[in-house]
């Protein structure tokens, strides 16, 4: 599992290893964390599975989380007894930030409506909402509410997509919030590769924009990107996402398939602020400000709308 890194790096994996095993830790990785954190990873996934496995399969009493902070909130919130701790505290999403508990509060004063909120927000505006989302399941979660109209966010180009797929009417929250790297993706960026693989197919994720979505021949999560990939007969993929998925992408297709990401630059640079090194010093002084824990009551609140997600996903 860790042969294909350097030398110094494949020392620090199996110190952490060891230490984990030590210590009965549980380390969770997200696909968009560095290669050779995912090469040591417990479990592997993307906000929809984590969340799963955060609930089901996290047996340890302590969990690392490699992702961004409402990541590991939703662990914590799940695992309520569990400490849960993050290897890099200044890993946040800037989209979950966009979108407040008082802006949450306000458009569901003023539309009377549903509220759906992708797992990308803070702990405190997930409180206020009545279900939350994946990029994988929005879709599904925003039909099973039987209403015409839904109050979603934070992602307007996530919305736009379950209004294209659904018909429904979207009230977004806030009016434009966004993920800065899946919105960088341009026409432009595929046309050219196209011009390059012309056989090529294009996968997206549905926080890319309207006319990049309609352009691909496949728009989904990142597990579902992955299982496109893996399952379709093409040989060339055309992809619009985060580049760390690249590692499992060339782990699961053994290196059979031509992957070409749209840009070089589609990079969540908070995702990479976890290393190695920040990992093991978790394990090997367990500090206190790198634990992420929601207060009771705010906790209590997110949690239904996981757990409301979860059963139907
Ligand atoms: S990739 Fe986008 S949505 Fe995901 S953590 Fe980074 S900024 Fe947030």
């Amino acid at each position: 599992m860790t042969q294909d890194f350097p030398k110094h790096i494949q020392q620090l994996q199996e110190e952490i290893l060891k230490l984990k095993a030590k210590d009965d830790i549980f380390l969770m990785a997200h696909y968009y964390q560095r290669p050779e954190i995912q090469a040591i990873a417990d479990v592997l996934g993307d906000s929809l599975g984590l969340s799963r496995i955060a609930q089901k399969e996290a047996k340890s009493d302590t969990i690392i989380f490699a992702g961004v902070n409402f990541m590991a909130e939703t662990a914590s919130i799940l695992n309520p007894k569990k400490t849960v701790y993050i290897p890099d505290v200044r890993a946040t999403c800037p989209m979950a930030r966009m979108c407040s508990a008082a802006t949450v509060i306000a458009t569901k004063n003023e539309y009377n409506l549903p509220v759906v909120l992708y797992v990308n927000t803070l702990a405190e505006a997930k409180a206020h909402a009545d279900i939350m989302c994946t990029s994988a399941n929005a879709v599904k979660v925003c039909q099973s509410l039987n209403s015409k109209s839904i109050i979603f966010g934070p992602d307007w180009n996530l919305g736009w997509h379950v209004n294209w797929r659904t018909g429904l009417d979207i009230i977004p929250v806030p009016e434009h919030g966004y993920c800065y790297v899946h919105d960088k993706f341009t026409v432009a960026d595929f046309q050219t590769l196209k011009e390059k693989y012309p056989a090529a197919k294009i996968t997206v994720h549905p926080e890319c924009r309207p006319e990049v979505q309609q352009l691909a021949d496949h728009v989904g999560s990142t597990s579902g990107i992955k299982n496109f990939i893996k399952n379709s007969e093409a040989s060339d993929f055309i992809i619009g996402t985060e580049q760390g998925l690249e590692f499992v992408l060339r782990k699961e297709t053994e290196g059979q398939k031509g992957l070409h990401f749209a840009r070089s630059d589609g990079i969540c640079r908070t995702m990479k602020l976890h290393t190695l090194e920040k990992i093991r010093r978790i394990l090997l002084k367990h500090p206190k400000e790198n634990i992420i824990k929601v207060p009771e009551h705010i906790a209590k609140a997110a949690r239904k709308g996981i757990q409301r997600m979860l059963a139907i996903s």
